[in-house]
């Protein structure tokens, strides 16, 4: 089994690959960089390796680095997270080099579903159905155009590198073309080095249902349901839950069967996530995989008992899925609200610094993920990401009811938190109704 994990993250997804890992008798080793010192995966890790100073692109980027402290440490595997190095192909492919394994799915797969457009190509072909637009990458603004006003608006251009909701405009008409194009090129340039673009048609009132999969070596996959991601403020997540309110268990068990046909068509392996569009017509369109674990693998974890992050170490290892997709059995219903250092009144400005009190609440069914204490700094160079607060409830209502009251008792002081914005969402009528949709968030704030 694998002996010494080295977890190439920070912050909460970092503290909960630790806390799986000393359950598996796994010893760990944390990086930090130098704003980090403090932070408490640092702390709770068996051993930790400062990398680098505070901007991520010298020390939670840098690959050197980071094989180095592996080697240095006698790590034989490395956890990514997510964001940070999770999807680079090329850190995924020095590891093999290296002779450590990487806790995630192989450098082809990572390369070939991290294009976002020629993930939609192997879909198509696989008779997946994606959201109708561009077959190949679009290179220049007048080709894009031509295609666009083919096609009809409004339209959506998105970066093929894209990722974290950048490089992408929704075009509402032909006047609006050209201007939109550069920017989000620009945008998509600046961002990921890649100003490749594809055109989607815009899908109006969509929901985003995503389907947790986990594939082992040996061609077996299945999926854990899905979670409904619908509540997004600038294409970004904001609230997820699982299972959708919007679904039956027949479309359930399509789109469930569909999402497995993708990640067998992309040849899969480890915990990944298919995720779709869905439409008022109930038709889905396949948007794009992650190939790797999500923020929101926590309300998967609730309504199914199994614990994604071990399930990962385990296939990395060489293990065969200790499930089969009849054993997945969905239980109750899961939501998680992120809790952001922001201020959502002040348009979301990140709000880093001291974090002067900490109450966390508990009680049955209820789970906080974060790597928050009073006395913290929080530092000004990473994610505003500060809590992921989860709760499980026999049924939709009782799992509203429930983070309701973990949202009024929660106490964050010192800083800006999205706490209030969270709780007004939680007790919006359109929300407890199930009636959301991709635009509720940006609508609400409108008005
Ligand atoms: P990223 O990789 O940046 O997260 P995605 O392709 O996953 O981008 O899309 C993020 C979100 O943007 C979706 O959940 C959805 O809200 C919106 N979106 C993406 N494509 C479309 C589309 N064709 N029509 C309508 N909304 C879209």
């Amino acid at each position: 089994m694998i002996k010494k994990v080295l977890i190439a993250n920070r912050g909460e997804i970092a503290v909960r690959i630790i806390r799986a890992c000393r359950e598996m008798g796994i010893d760990t080793v944390a990086i930090c960089s130098e704003a980090d010192k403090d932070a408490l995966h640092a702390q709770l890790a068996d051993e930790t390796i400062c990398v680098g100073p505070a901007p991520a692109k010298d020390s939670y980027l840098r690959m050197d680095r980071i094989l180095s402290a592996a080697y240095a440490t006698g790590a034989d595997a490395i956890h990514p997270g997510f964001g940070f190095l999770s999807e680079n192909s090329k850190f995924a492919d020095l590891c093999k080099k290296c002779n450590i394994t990487f806790i995630g799915p192989s450098c082809e797969v990572i390369d070939k579903m991290g294009n976002k457009s020629e993930a939609r190509k192997t879909m198509m072909e696989a008779l997946v159905p994606v959201v109708p637009g561009t077959k190949e990458a679009v290179y220049s603004s007048k080709e894009g155009k031509e295609i666009a006003d083919k096609m009809g608006y409004p339209v959506m251009i998105k970066a093929s590198a894209g990722g974290g909701g950048k490089g992408m405009r929704i075009v509402t008409s032909e006047e609006e073309f050209m201007h939109h194009f550069e920017t989000a090129s620009q945008e998509a340039k600046n961002a990921f080095g890649d100003d490749t673009m594809y055109i989607e048609k815009y899908i109006a009132k969509a929901r985003h249902i995503e389907f947790q999969i986990l594939a082992d070596n040996y061609g077996n996959v299945i999926h854990l349901g899905e979670r409904d991601c619908s509540l997004q403020r600038r294409h970004q997540k904001m609230i997820e839950e699982s299972p959708s309110p919007a679904i039956d268990d027949k479309l359930r068990k399509e789109m469930g069967e569909t999402a497995v046909k993708a990640a067998k068509a992309a040849n899969y392996c480890n915990a990944g996530t298919i995720e779709f569009l869905l439409d008022e017509n109930n038709h889905y369109y396949f948007i794009e995989m992650n190939t790797r674990i999500q923020v929101e693998h926590g309300v998967t974890e609730l309504v199914t008992g199994i614990d994604l992050i071990k399930e990962q170490i385990k296939i990395a290892h060489g293990e065969k899925l200790s499930y089969k997709q009849e054993d997945i059995k969905i239980e109750g219903h899961a939501i998680e609200c992120r809790i952001n250092a922001e201020n959502p009144y002040k348009n979301f400005t990140p709000s880093p610094g001291l974090v002067t009190g900490f109450h966390m609440p508990g009680g049955k069914g209820v789970r906080i993920d974060t790597a928050l204490y009073t006395g913290y700094k929080i530092p000004a160079n990473y994610d505003s990401l500060i809590a992921k607060v989860m709760v499980h409830g026999c049924n939709r209502e009782e799992a509203i009811a429930k983070i309701r009251g973990v949202l009024g008792e929660l106490v964050v002081e010192g800083i800006d938190t999205n706490i209030d914005f969270q709780y007004q969402l939680i007790n919006n009528k359109d929300f407890k109704d199930g009636n959301i949709d991709t635009g509720f968030i940006e609508r609400l704030l409108k008005k």
